[in-house]
């Protein structure tokens, strides 16, 4: 189908043309023709990058009356990069629409000028939750002409919390609406959504839901929780040319894995949430332009990053949710090329990789961290093989050459090989001289599996904290990473495993930490709420059978 048969006005028409889009993508073929039949509830799922702006904001856009100056469409967006980015990508679809008006409002940046904005009269709103709702709230914003409401990345909206602003902000909006939703996902939280707000929704999938893109091979490295930097080091090493990103629990992951890897010569950096926005623009542009070959990032942070050529991605966590997997894995083996999304995992975790397999049926192969020689013998390959590509602009250098030549008189060709290859090479020799394995055995999980020890083979370095709240009030994994990290000496902590059931929640962190994190949130937080470390033992073995079973209460033996 083309763009031209779906009934799509001239003016929009002209829009795609000028952005050279030369064929719908397939949840595009899918919604829009529907849409433009009859503006009706559609949850659209299809992975991260494959077209669904374009598919609800051109029937969107076109539903719009340009004559009546008040907001009739509004899109949710989770993060203030995600909200400009759609409304820029829609400025251009109607950049042939007269008069068409389009805002966006997102926190971190002044209100005053986004309420100037809205006062001028504008068709199209943008926005995060918890911005609009305070502009709701202030009464700077009106939403009773809305015809259209997009909840975009309706998944990681409920992820990252904000699903009081939604309710309330749906509240505001007409009953008589559309509602589309779009996500990459479908999981019980948007399926929720759907049903509270949604009216007899149909539901529209291009490619299979939570499945990765065809061309990612999913790879995992198995070492002890200590060794993750060095392996990441490894991943880095034996991919020469390597463009990706690194995705990091917390914000204080992201800034110590990215100092580190400066320091040790690599060309990275962080992107998180505390960077002002200046900082943020200019950390993408650099990352966009490949004038920065790694970027560690969150999860939050990388979301409104559009880069299609990345050759991996690393996960040097895994989530704790398999949709955000699916949308790490998404970034890479875009536009045809092939891509590989590496996890680096501890013991405990080799479950995780089985629940992720068969969520995105597609099975994960283990490889072996990359030795000294391996790494070596890949530089040395990268290395020729940028000689031989080399371009040589013979009238520049050949003047040169007769004094070069003149210098190297006495060495041999193969001396000459030998010490330019050194030259470059030497640091990784001398890096790698005596590089230990890295590897986990598997036969040794296994062994520990069986007698129950499993926590000392892995040091013994992990322990977990209760709380006596869970899903029932709302608690978020943000939440309990926002209210860990600040205990003293707990920002650079290792944060393990969280899990979030009813009425109680868990996480792991590092034995070293737990008294001063347990003496901090007992002190800090909320009374009612009871916070206690559990002893390594009595969880270890549970916590590997209810991950099997799919868990839904905290089994805790009598004690
Ligand atoms: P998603 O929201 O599904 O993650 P986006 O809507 O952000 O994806 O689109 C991803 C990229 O693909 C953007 O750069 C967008 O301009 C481009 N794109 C969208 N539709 C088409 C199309 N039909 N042809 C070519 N490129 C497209
Ligand atoms: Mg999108």
């Amino acid at each position: 189908m083309l763009f031209t048969e779906m009934g799509l006005s001239p003016d929009i028409l002209k829009g795609i043309e000028a952005l050279n889009f030369e064929k719908p993508t397939p949840i595009q073929e899918k919604v829009i023709p529907v849409l433009k039949k009859n503006m009706c509830d559609i949850i659209g799922i299809a992975q991260t990058g494959t077209g669904k702006t374009a598919a609800f904001g051109l029937p969107a856009i076109e539903a719009i009356n340009i004559a009546n100056k008040q907001p009739q469409l509004l899109i949710l967006s989770p993060t203030r990069e995600l909200c400009i980015q759609i409304a820029n990508d829609l400025e251009n679809y109607g950049r042939y629409v007269n008069g068409l008006r389009i805002t966006s409002v997102y926190g971190g940046a002044s209100m005053e000028n986004q309420i100037k904005s809205l006062k001028q009269g504008v068709h199209v709103v943008v926005a995060t939750p918890g911005r609009i709702h305070d502009l709701i709230r202030r009464r700077k914003v009106n939403l009773s002409g809305i015809s259209t409401l997009v909840l975009d990345e309706a998944d990681e909206m409920l992820n990252m919390g904000f699903r009081e602003d939604v309710d309330a902000i749906l509240s505001q909006t007409p009953e008589n609406k559309t509602t589309l939703l779009f996500s990459a996902t479908m999981e019980p939280g948007v399926a929720a959504i759907a049903r509270n707000y949604m009216r007899e929704p149909s539901e529209i999938t291009a490619g299979k839901k939570n499945e990765s893109t065809a061309n990612v091979s999913h790879v995992y490295h198995m070492v002890h929780a200590r060794d993750r930097y060095n392996t990441l080091k490894r991943v880095l090493d034996f991919h020469p040319g390597i463009y990706g990103i690194v995705f990091c629990r917390t914000r204080q992951e992201t800034k110590d894995v990215s100092a580190k890897l400066v320091r040790d010569g690599y060309n990275a950096e962080a992107l998180h949430g505390d960077l002002s926005q200046p900082q943020r623009d200019h950390i993408m542009q650099k990352f966009r332009s490949a004038a920065l070959n790694v970027l560690v990032a969150t999860d939050v942070a990388a979301r409104g990053l559009d880069v299609d050529s990345l050759t991996h991605v690393i996960n040097y966590n895994l989530p704790d949710d398999t949709g955000v997997y699916t949308h790490r894995s998404g970034r890479t083996g875009r536009a045809g090329k092939e891509g590989m999304s590496v996890s680096i995992i501890n013991l405990k975790e080799r479950g995780r990789i089985t629940q992720i397999e068969r969520s995105i049926r597609k099975k994960f192969e283990h490889r072996p961290v990359p030795g000294g020689t391996d790494i070596c013998e890949r530089q040395l390959f990268s290395m020729l093989e940028r000689m031989q590509n080399s371009n040589v602009v013979h009238n520049r250098i050949d003047p040169y050459m007769d004094k070069v030549y003149g210098m190297l008189e006495d060495l041999s060709k193969e001396e000459i090989v030998k010490r330019f290859v050194s030259l470059e090479f030497n640091r990784f020799l001398e890096y790698y001289r005596n590089a230990p394995d890295l590897n986990v055995e598997m036969k040794k999980r296994r062994k520990s599996n069986a007698e129950g020890t499993e926590q000392k083979s892995n040091g013994g370095s992990m322990a977990r904290i209760v709380f006596n709240i869970g899903k029932g009030k709302n608690i978020t994994r943000r939440d309990i990473i926002d209210m860990l990290v600040k205990a003293p000496g707990a920002r650079n902590a290792e944060i393990g495993k969280i899990e979030i059931y009813r009425r109680a929640s868990s996480v792991e962190v590092e034995n070293r930490v737990v008294k001063n994190v347990l003496g901090e949130l007992n002190r800090t937080i909320y009374r009612g709420i009871r916070v206690e470390a559990e002893e390594n033992r009595n969880f270890r073995g549970n916590d590997f059978r209810d991950r099997h079973k799919g868990p839904r209460g905290i089994k805790r033996k009598a004690s």
